[in-house]
């Protein structure tokens, strides 16, 4: 069945420009869950970001009746073994803002040098349509930075450096963070998987 429209199972308006922004070229209707009144927020109660981003799309996918895609993030610090990752939106506690995470994160690692900072950003996107869920992931390598760099994007990327770019992603466009990001790398992998279903 040709795919026609596609919902986005997410309210959070910063993830919802990026992945508007790359998804655009799509010949299809995207809805994000915000254009809905009595769609649900679903618990990220899942142990990795996999299993996040499935759980949302399908019970997405069972109310609204629109294949939907979703996406789960997490920061991978290597000196922290790999936290805040799947728990990178509660780092600081919940109901916290951007700022109280960067901040717990930055006390976290004060006094690490610059070559023990080194992390992930690590992006599952899951599409179900009823029949079939697909995965794909995207990984963008960064350094934390000790301080807070630049203006643009949300959540930690005030600290989140890219060596490549000498950019953090709060430096960046969105069309530059797109093009190297966690997000866009899946996002882009999803257009492929998805292309032979707009047909
Ligand atoms: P989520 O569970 O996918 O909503 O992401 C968890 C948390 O990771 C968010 O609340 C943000 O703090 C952070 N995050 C997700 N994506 C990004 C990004 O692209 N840049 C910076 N932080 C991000």
């Amino acid at each position: 069945m040709k795919l026609k429209k596609l919902l986005l199972a997410t309210r959070n308006k910063d993830k919802v420009i990026e992945i508007k922004h790359v998804l655009k070229d799509l010949k299809i209707e995207i809805i994000s869950a915000d254009s809905f009144e009595n769609l649900p927020d679903v618990e990220e109660d899942q142990p990795t970001l996999e299993g996040n981003a499935i759980k949302k799309a399908q019970v997405l996918f069972e109310i609204a009746g629109i294949p939907t895609v979703a996406d789960d993030t997490g920061l991978e610090v290597d000196f922290l073994n790999g936290q805040p990752g799947v728990r990178s939106g509660r780092y600081a506690g919940e109901n916290v803002t951007y700022e109280e995470n960067v901040d717990k994160l930055l006390e976290a690692l004060a006094g690490v040098p610059a070559e023990k900072r080194t992390a992930r950003f690590r992006t599952i996107v899951a599409f179900y349509n009823g029949k079939e869920v697909q995965t794909v992931e995207g990984i963008c390598e960064g350094i934390i930075l000790d301080e807070r760099r630049g203006h643009s994007g949300f959540g930690y990327d005030p600290v989140f450096y890219v060596p490549q770019f000498k950019k953090t992603f709060a430096e960046m466009s969105l069309e530059e963070k797109n093009e190297i990001s966690h997000r866009g790398r899946a996002l882009k992998k999803f257009k492929e998987l998805i292309h032979s279903k707009l047909n």
